[in-house]
This record gives structure tokens, C-alpha cells and sequence, in this order.
């Protein structure tokens, strides 16, 4: 028989008028590109929210619409991941990391009636313009002095708002609408989108919130450092304000020093972030002398967090690392290294040892399991490696226009990782399925790089790998083996690729030797990564 309770749609914008009442004086600070530092709280966030949407409203976005965000980790983007899933309408988060045709392909992809841009992406913006046909509206998030309309006739976004009513009625709807739209690239060709559905991210944020994850509470001071357009930066933008944690947002100065002035001035008592952020910041650390402040928890995912990172982090300076695993294409939470009770019965050292070689553990609401080789599904043994597959309400169904299901009959979607999974609930990423390198946080396609440098003159076979670096996690190498008789040089391979790639794709080395074939005649990947895999020092 049906339950009787209320059927209250899981909407975002429940997250901000939730916020604004029970945590209204709770201060978000942020930087801005050229302009001081901004500091307002969750009631002054829900005003601004509002005066977004009425102007959205005014320039004749409809729910259902998208709009284009290529922006930074500010206090307007976050109002824009407010106002624009409020008034039941669709924010695609671009990555501007991405090359401008994938750029201009996601917007175009998307269907975007609205391009909202931070100043220093004007140049971009200018030069993908003649390629967004949906693109009807420039609007730089930029007060109105300093707001350079280009050959785009972009409008201030504090202009915009400016006139527009501090409250509003959001509308109440079906919370399997979508919310955000997110790209992410794939091994090769055009990135795929996984659109968020407002229940979806409500989930994912409660859940982020708990203690087996973030644990935030209401005395915790949040600053994301993951880039707000990588899935929504970890769904902190809303688990912060549903616990009532100050939010501090850095804009893009990830750098050690920046950071630090803001942990020191702000109290900031948990952030997050891609490996190679925390790298610089460790690095700056030890060279000046200092120490990270009030800061307790660093949660670091998106490539496998180092196991030095996260004992200097504890034994020198007291801050507990959280490992995540996780992915575009499950908002991202999939697992977080947090201790139980059983690992703590173990004595520290061994409870350390456990969550600093594993990815993390299991977490309410999401369902995994490691398949082996003929289909069935190991044991939780902490042995038995296989493909790590995910379900549950914030796992992506089917990608953004697609005409079939990204996942399989039971529901389960393949993430491209090898893992292990045990008896405490842990998991352990073992290998990668998927054919990509992750630098900094961002991926490089091998198989696009090789499909290029196949084309240089000489060359017979291109084979790029991710090999370890120091600072970037994993940087791509690419091993030729020339035709007989060519006399191919490095130089003239990177000369060959400069004008067709993007510049941080390069290959940190070129180097020429035969290049291992599987049975099957590919590439054989595993023999070229553990031949070359202390070739660039990581
Ligand atoms: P995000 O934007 O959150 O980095 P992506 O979809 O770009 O998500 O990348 C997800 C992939 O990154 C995972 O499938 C996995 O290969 C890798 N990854 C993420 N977190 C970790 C981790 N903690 N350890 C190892 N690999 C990771």
C-alpha cells in the first residue's frame, strides 16, 4: 500500500531557501578576478539568486533552456548554480581547459540560448563566437565598469541583476528535471554529457555532507579548490550551505601562496582538490616555513592521491587526507576514505596504511561492484581484481542526447577502472581500462595524440602513455617507432604537433623504440607503462 507522507519534490533551490533561514548570517567569501575580495552570506546569496533569476526570466530563459557557464570558483558562478537550475532551466558548467573546438562543441552540443563568461575569458569567447548558432546573449560576470563588451556586445552581470527584486517565489516541479549539465572527456572523439537531475544533486549533497564523507557541520569553513565546472566541484557548492559551513571560494588562484592566505585570513577548516593543487601547496609549505593553520580535512581525488601526500599531511601538519574516488559521471561522489571503527580497533598505524592505499570506502546511497573477467561478480576480498561498476540515484542513466542507456541490463554503468573491493568496504583502483592520461586533474585523450603523431612523416607506429610525474600525477609520453631507413627527430615530431594540438598536451618526451604489440596486434600499453614508468621522475 502506498505511504501516506508528503511528496515534496528534492529541488536546489529547497538547498538555498533552507540555507538563507537556518544559516542566513553564515558568510561566503570570495575572490574575483581584478576586483576585491567579495563577503556576503547565505541570506544575501538567496537576494542575488533571486535578482539572477528575474533577469534570466527577462531575457526569456524558459525551464527546459541552457545556459553556459565558463567561469571560476566565485561567489556569481555559485549564484548562477542557484538561480539557473531555480527557475528550472539548465547550467552547462564548460570547461575552458578544454580546446576551443571542444568548447564551442559542448555549448553548441548543449543548445545554449546564454554565454555567462568571467572577464578573462573574453578572448576565447571571441574567437568560438561565430561557432555557437544557439548563443543569443553575452553576459561577463563583471561589475559594470569594468565590463568590456567586445566584439560580442557582452552585458555586465552586476548590470543585469542590478534592478531586478531580492526575493522570489521559486517554482516547484518535478525534481528529476535537469539541473547541470557537465562534460567530460572520453577516451576519444566529442566529450559526453551527463545532465544532473535536481534529485540527483539534492541526494549526493545530503549525502556528501555525512560523516562517512565530508562530515561537515555547521563550524566548518569549506573552500573548494577542484574548478566549480569539474561536477560541480564535488556537490560541496550545496552539502556546504545544507550544513551551514562558511563557504571561501578562491577563483582560479590555486597556487600555494594564494591558498594560504586564504586558509590563514578565513580560518578555512576543510578543502579539496586534484592532487597536484596540494602538491604546490605542500611544496610552498616546506619552503616557507609555514604550516596549514586551522585547516583539518583535505578531501583529494580525481587521479590516486599519493601516499607521502597524505602522511606529510598528517604526521607534519594534524590534517586528516579523505581520499575520493569519483567521476563526471557520478556527481562525483563515489567513495571516501573515512575511518570505522574496525580499522581504528587495528591501531593507528595499521588503520593509516588501510585508508592511505585505498581509494575509499563505500558510501550510503551509492552501490558498487568489481565484475572479473567472465561476468561475475568477485568477492569483497580485497584481492580479486575486476571492472568497477556503479549504481544507485546519482549515477548517470543514459548521456545527454543519446538514443540508448550507458548502462548495462542491471543498471550498473562500467567505469572504466580496475579495483579490488574488501571486506571493510573499501575499494582499490588497480588499473585503468580506459585509454587517457590525467594531468593536473584534466584528461588527454592517447588515442587522439597517437591519431596525430601517426601522421608525422616517418613515423610508423605512435604509442602514448601516461607515465608518473612529480608534479602533475601523470604526464603523456609518446614512443615512436619509425618507419625503416626514417630518420625522424624529436624536434621534429613536437614541430609537427604544436600547430595541432593544445599546448599542455604536448608530450613531456619523445623517445623511439619498437613499440610492443598484444596478440591481438594493439598497442600493448601495460608492457610500454612498466618500461617507461620512471622516465619523467614521478
Ligand atoms: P572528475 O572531474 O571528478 O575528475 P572525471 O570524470 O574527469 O571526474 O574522471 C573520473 C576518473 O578519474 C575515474 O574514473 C578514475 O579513472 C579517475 N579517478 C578519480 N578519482 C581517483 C582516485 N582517487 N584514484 C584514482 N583514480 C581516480
Amino acid at each position: 500500500i502506498p505511504g501516506l507522507m508528503q511528496t515534496t519534490p528534492l529541488l536546489i533551490s529547497g538547498v538555498l531557501t533552507y540555507a538563507a533561514q537556518a544559516h542566513g548570517s553564515r558568510e561566503i567569501v570570495s575572490r574575483l578576478i581584478d576586483e576585491p575580495l567579495w563577503r556576503y552570506d547565505y541570506a544575501g546569496l538567496a537576494r542575488r539568486a533571486a535578482q539572477a533569476a528575474h533577469a534570466l526570466h527577462r531575457l526569456g530563459v524558459a525551464p527546459g533552456d541552457r545556459i553556459t557557464s565558463l567561469a571560476w570558483n566565485t561567489h556569481r558562478h555559485l549564484e548562477l548554480f542557484y538561480a539557473v537550475p531555480g527557475i528550472g532551466a539548465v547550467l552547462h558548467t564548460a570547461n575552458p581547459r578544454l580546446s576551443d573546438e571542444q568548447i564551442a562543441y559542448t555549448i553548441d552540443h548543449a543548445g545554449s540560448r546564454v554565454l555567462v563568461f568571467e572577464r578573462n575569458f573574453l578572448p576565447l569567447v571571441e574567437r568560438i563566437a561565430p561557432q555557437l548558432a544557439s548563443v543569443t546573449t553575452f553576459v561577463m560576470l563583471s561589475d559594470e565598469t569594468r565590463t568590456d563588451p567586445g566584439e560580442v556586445g557582452a552585458i555586465s552581470y552586476e548590470r543585469l541583476i542590478a534592478s531586478e527584486p531580492e526575493a522570489i517565489d521559486w517554482p516547484s516541479f518535478d525534481e528529476n528535471a535537469g539541473a547541470f549539465l557537465c562534460y567530460t572527456s572520453g577516451t576519444t572523439g566529442d566529450p559526453k554529457g551527463v545532465l544532473y537531475s535536481h534529485r540527483a544533486v539534492v541526494l549526493h549533497a545530503m549525502a556528501g555532507g555525512l560523516n562517512s564523507a565530508f562530515g561537515f557541520t555547521a563550524f566548518d569553513v569549506a573552500m573548494p579548490c577542484s574548478s566549480l565546472y569539474h561536477a560541480t566541484a564535488w556537490g560541496v557548492p550545496f552539502s556546504a550551505p545544507i550544513c551551514g559551513a562558511k563557504l571561501v571560494l578562491p577563483a582560479d588562484r590555486m597556487d600555494g601562496a594564494s591558498l594560504h592566505e586564504l586558509i590563514e585570513s578565513e580560518g578555512v577548516t576543510f578543502t579539496g582538490g586534484v592532487p597536484t593543487i596540494w602538491t604546490m601547496y605542500l611544496d610552498w609549505l616546506e619552503k616557507n616555513h609555514a604550516a596549514p593553520g586551522t585547516l583539518k580535512r583535505v578531501v583529494i581525488g580525481g587521479s590516486a592521491v599519493p601516499r607521502a601526500m597524505a602522511e606529510t599531511f598528517k604526521r607534519r601538519y594534524g590534517v586528516q587526507v579523505l581520499q575520493i574516488w569519483g567521476m563526471t559521471e557520478t556527481c562525483p561522489i563515489g567513495v571516501v576514505a573515512t575511518p570505522t571503527p574496525a580499522l581504528a580497533a587495528l591501531g593507528e598505524k595499521a588503520m593509516d596504511e588501510a585508508i592511505w592505499t585505498r581509494q575509499g570506502r563505500l558510501q550510503f546511497g551509492i552501490e558498487l561492484k568489481v565484475e572479473t573477467e567472465d561476468g561475475g561478480d568477485a568477492p569483497w576480498d580485497g584481492q580479486t581484481s575486476g571492472a568497477l561498476k556503479v549504481r544507485g540515484p546519482w549515477v548517470v542513466r543514459r548521456y545527454f542526447r543519446k538514443d540508448h542507456d550507458a548502462t548495462d541490463d542491471g543498471g550498473w554503468f562500467d567505469t572504466g577502472d580496475i579495483a579490488t573491493l574488501d571486506a571493510n568496504g573499501f575499494m582499490r583502483i588497480t588499473d585503468r581500462q580506459k585509454d587517457v592520461i590525467k594531468s593536473g586533474g584534466e584528461w588527454i585523450s592517447s588515442i587522439d595524440l597517437e591519431n596525430v603523431a601517426v601522421g608525422c612523416p616517418g613515423v610508423k607506429i605512435a604509442a602514448v602513455v601516461g607515465v608518473p610525474h612529480p608534479k602533475w600525477e601523470e604526464r603523456p609520453l609518446l614512443v615512436i617507432e619509425p618507419h625503416e631507413g626514417a630518420a625522424v627527430t624529436k624536434a621534429a615530431v613536437l614541430a609537427y604537433l604544436a600547430p595541432r594540438i593544445v599546448k599542455w598536451w604536448t608530450p613531456d618526451d619523445v623517445v623511439f623504440a619498437p613499440v610492443p604489440l598484444t596478440a591481438t596486434g594493439k598497442i600493448d600499453k601495460k608492457v610500454l607503462r612498466a618500461a617507461w614508468r620512471g622516465h619523467l621522475g614521478g
